[in-house]
């Protein structure tokens, strides 16, 4: 297919990597365009118009990292990360680099298209125009109110603002250190586990509700998300 509008850049240095990507994609309706370096890339970002970049941590040229912050200068295109290892994944989590979603190599095909419709159904759909999940949700920020499923919840302080955190983001991990800067008034106070704590009262009230949904998703060793729609 010929570079446009529709595109999706791969920006991977390993071929069978790459080629397995793009197949993918391919089977999925997806035009690819392929670039092996950090700078190739940026140089497709100046001159087309791409849906979205699915972009390597570990480049020839210069890392993943780099590349993301230099095309976020110009560019508002959604980012999807291909991480090697762990420690990787804090960046991503960590860094605040603008990234839409992470996944951790070796990953499925599947999981990687999954993952790229549900960003661009984020980034392009009307769900962040109203900043809910879906209609299973109702934020009344003014109130201080989130009814989940139609039901008002009843929640404290912490674990509203926490919820009202992660529901303003469907998908996004968020670190533990994240949540407890956004919904602590004084984070140094509180400690990893009291974010976890909160989650877990958060939990016992979404179960009251509805015993099979379980919208807050664990991200082992990284954090928590409200699970999309
Ligand atoms: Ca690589």
């Amino acid at each position: 297919m010929a570079p446009g509008p529709g595109n999706i850049l791969v920006v991977e240095d390993e071929q069978a990597i790459a080629e397995t990507i793009t197949y993918a994609l391919g089977t999925e309706g997806f035009g690819t365009v392929w670039k092996t370096t950090g700078r190739d890339a940026l140089a497709v970002l100046a001159t087309q118009t791409v849906a979205l970049v699915v972009l390597d941590v570990g480049l020839p040229d210069m890392s993943g990292f780099d590349v993301c912050r230099e095309l976020r200068r110009q560019h508002a295109v959604p980012v999807i990360f291909l991480t090697a290892r762990s420690d990787e994944v804090d960046k991503v989590v960590g860094l605040e680099l603008g990234a839409d979603d992470y996944i951790a190599k070796p990953f499925s095909p599947r999981e990687l298209t999954a993952r790229i419709r549900a960003v661009l159904r984020r980034t392009h759909g009307n769900t962040t125009v109203t900043g809910t999940a879906s209609t299973d949700w109702a934020h009344d920020p003014a109130k201080c109110r989130i009814a989940y499923r139609g039901v008002a919840l009843e929640l404290t302080r912490n674990e509203y603002r926490l919820l009202a955190v992660l529901l303003a983001q469907p998908g996004r991990v968020f670190s533990r250190d994240q949540l407890m800067t956004a919904a602590w008034d004084d984070p140094g106070a509180a400690l990893d586990r009291t974010v976890d704590a909160h989650i877990k009262t958060l939990r016992a009230k979404l179960r009251a509700v509805a015993p099979e949904a379980d919208p807050i998703v664990t991200h082992r060793g990284l954090g928590y998300s409200l699970r999309e729609a």
